[in-house]
């Protein structure tokens, strides 16, 4: 992100080995004009490693999780139970006459 504030640090601030590094880079995140755009990257592309976008690789795992329970909520929400009429109680059943 050429715009992004980690321009003005080494790229190692944004991989720490520790909590205190993560803390360090998610406060130089925290003021970045593409820190969105940055999070939205490393979501995309499954970054694993380093603080993209203010959030840790934990955050970003949680994030993930998160989406994907609420993807397949909403899409349970949508399933058509096709085991099952749905409206039973609507269906007209017309007599058969024979001649
Ligand atoms: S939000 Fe992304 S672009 Fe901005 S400083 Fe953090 S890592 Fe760099």
């Amino acid at each position: 992100m050429a715009q992004g504030n980690c321009n003005n640090h080494p790229p190692s601030v944004f991989f720490p080995s520790d909590g205190v590094g993560v803390e360090a880079a998610k406060k130089i995140c925290a003021s970045c004009p593409v820190k969105e755009p940055c999070l939205d990257h490393a979501l995309d592309m499954r970054i694993d490693h380093g603080v993209w976008g203010g959030a840790s690789e934990r955050q970003r795992r949680r994030i993930l999780k998160s989406r994907r329970i609420a993807a397949r909520a909403a899409l349970a929400e949508t399933a058509v139970d096709l085991t099952t009429p749905a409206h039973s109680d609507e269906i007209a059943i017309f007599p058969v006459s024979a001649k």
